[in-house]
């Protein structure tokens, strides 16, 4: 198979790297590489880039961060060529922006397409890695580079009867590429997350009923979405240095908090009205100590249940939306447009399945406790098999035939989020351990890149071929990373960050919240791979 053509039959290479995924880590690590001189093949299970934003087309599905600063650095002329037409902007134009990237760079030809990436085995002997996947490919490389995402496995309950439904289920992490039409339906959503909050508004537009089956409710702010004017964009282009300062100097979540002030009562009300005000998630930014002093973010929580109670008009469907049982952003905040006026329309009902559990999907419907509801639709807005997920979902064996599975059965672990000791050559973009969901993606995939990247040109110019983090190593740095969060509020929270959405999975928080991550990294190149034994 010649360099740079992609092809829709399976085929057999041996290249220097490949790259599992085509989303924004995916696509900028195809980029590095190349540029390294290396031979690299891209392998997608989906037929276009974009990784998650090309699976998630559910109706409302847009970022929940400022798109300028939800975009890639890495290329000035690509920052000055794109315009995002929105602040917050829908799935769909950023999948063209994942897509214009692609075309941009020419990365297309170097990925194959309609592929699921099934095995992975390293050869001690030969010190590559074989993949095998889902449509009979080979591709043998040195170093496998996994841009599988840290949400892109989707979580479905089993609820039972589910094969007699009449109508039609969707999740909305595998969200039909045709127009689903709605309108005169009656729908069914499941799941009040960021998935469920964004699509809630916009089916209800557009069906003649939605029932909306909530077991707990989330903290959601408003976007306050709208046009992206040129005065914004400018204002952004203007404090870029400062931004990018701050990227590279985090403190993580929790980093700041060290001796930061109980703000007042006062200030605190005046904060969160101004945030609340100008829409967004930096409300829970606030203050430094949001996240570590129970008292702080009390007072923050409070603010949007009241606010909750002031949108929604039915003060007993408000109670039900206001969350009690964790702390205001310990589970992802949700930012949305116009979630909580959307109980105040009259084809919209809210069931509280903490207080009448879900019995069964039937032939035409769902069954609580209570009563029947009649369904034409049924949205599955259940979420993922978030961070360790995509990797588990693969059958991975390293040094020695060890399996990953195994090697993780008490929770992922892994050095800086980027290697696992006992698997050689492999490197996974926001792993576990690292800031990944708790920070700007793009941004920490590209600086994720970019490590792995000058890692990898390090080993050629040393003439270095198998590079393995040390197990002590990694121990230090994950007992590091759940120190940090173990004084935070994060773990009182039963979240996907914590994998208590998944039946059976260890519970284990696994992102790293604290301080100075970006210099650790450095640090650890600049002492020569501090860490790992490189042969
Ligand atoms: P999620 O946050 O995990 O929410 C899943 C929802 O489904 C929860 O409300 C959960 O209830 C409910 N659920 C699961 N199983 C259920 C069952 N058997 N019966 C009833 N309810 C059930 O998933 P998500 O909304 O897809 O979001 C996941 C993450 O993806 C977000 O936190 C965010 O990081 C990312 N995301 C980002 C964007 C964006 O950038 N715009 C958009 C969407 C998603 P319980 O809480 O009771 O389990």
């Amino acid at each position: 198979m010649p360099e740079g053509s992609t092809s829709r039959r399976s085929i057999v290479r041996t290249v220097d790297a490949v790259v599992v995924g085509a989303g924004f880590g995916g696509l900028y690590m195809l980029h590095r590489l190349r540029d390294l001189g290396l031979s690299v093949q891209g392998i997608e299970a989906g037929e276009g880039v974009g990784g998650t934003w090309y699976w998630n087309r559910y109706p409302g599905a847009r970022c929940d961060l400022p798109s300028l600063a939800y975009s890639y650095n890495f290329s000035e002329d690509l920052r000055r060529e794109w315009r995002w037409s929105e602040r917050y902007s829908p799935q769909s134009e950023i999948l063209r922006y994942a897509d214009h990237v692609a075309d941009r760079f020419d990365l297309k030809p170097l990925i194959a397409f309609g592929a699921r990436v099934t095995h992975a085995a390293f050869d001690d002997d030969a010190g590559v890695w074989t993949l095998e996947t889902d449509r009979g490919d080979r591709i043998v490389a040195r170093w496998c580079v996994m841009a599988t995402g840290c949400l892109s496995i989707p979580q479905k309950p089993t609820l039972p009867g589910e094969e007699t439904f009449k109508g039609t289920i969707y999740h909305t992490a595998a969200w039909p590429h045709e127009q689903v039409e709605l309108g005169g339906l009656s729908v069914g959503v499941i799941g009040t997350g960021s998935s469920g909050i964004q699509s809630i508004p916009v089916i209800a537009e557009a069906a003649r009923r939605v029932t909306v089956f909530q077991r707990t409710p989330n903290f959601s702010v408003p976007s306050r979405n709208g046009p992206l004017s040129d005065a914004e964009i400018a204002e952004f282009r203007a404090a870029y240095p400062e931004y990018l300062e701050t990227l590279r100097n985090s403190p993580g979540l929790v980093g700041a908090a060290e001796g930061a002030p109980i703000p007042s009562e006062a200030e605190q009300q005046q904060a969160y009205e101004r945030l609340w005000g100008a829409g967004g998630p930096s409300l829970i930014a606030a203050f430094p100590n949001l996240f570590t002093s129970v008292e702080v973010n009390d007072g923050a929580s409070e603010f949007v249940r009241r606010k909750i109670a002031e949108v929604v008009d039915d003060p007993a469907v408000a109670a039900v939306l206001q969350p009690h049982d964790h702390p205001i952003g310990t589970k992802r905040i949700c930012v949305d447009s116009d979630y909580y006026q959307t109980y105040n329309r009259p084809n919209v009902e809210l069931v509280d399945l903490r207080r009448t559990p879900i019995e069964a999907i039937t032939p035409t419907g769902l069954r609580t406790t209570e009563r029947e509801y009649s369904l034409d639709v049924l949205v599955f807005a259940t979420g993922f098999d978030a961070i360790s997920g995509a990797l588990l979902a693969i059958d991975i064996r390293g040094s020695g035939g060890a399996r990953l599975k195994d090697a993780w059965a008490n929770g992922p672990l892994a050095y800086l989020g980027m290697t696992v000791a006992g698997f050689p050559n492999l490197f996974t973009i926001t792993g576990p351990g690292s800031p990944s969901v708790l920070s700007n993606m793009i941004p920490a995939i590209e600086q994720h890149v970019d490590w792995i990247a000058d890692c990898i040109g390090y080993m050629r110019e040393k003439g270095y071929r198998r590079i393995a983090g040390e197990p002590s190593a990694q121990a230090a740095w994950m007992a590091h990373v759940q120190a940090v969060a173990d004084s935070s509020l994060f773990p009182r929270a039963n979240s996907w960050y914590v994998g208590a959405n998944i039946p059976g999975k260890p519970r284990l928080f696994t992102t790293y919240i604290g301080a100075g991550y970006r210099a650790k990294c450095d640090e650890v190149a600049a002492r020569g791979y501090e860490g790992f034994v490189l042969a």
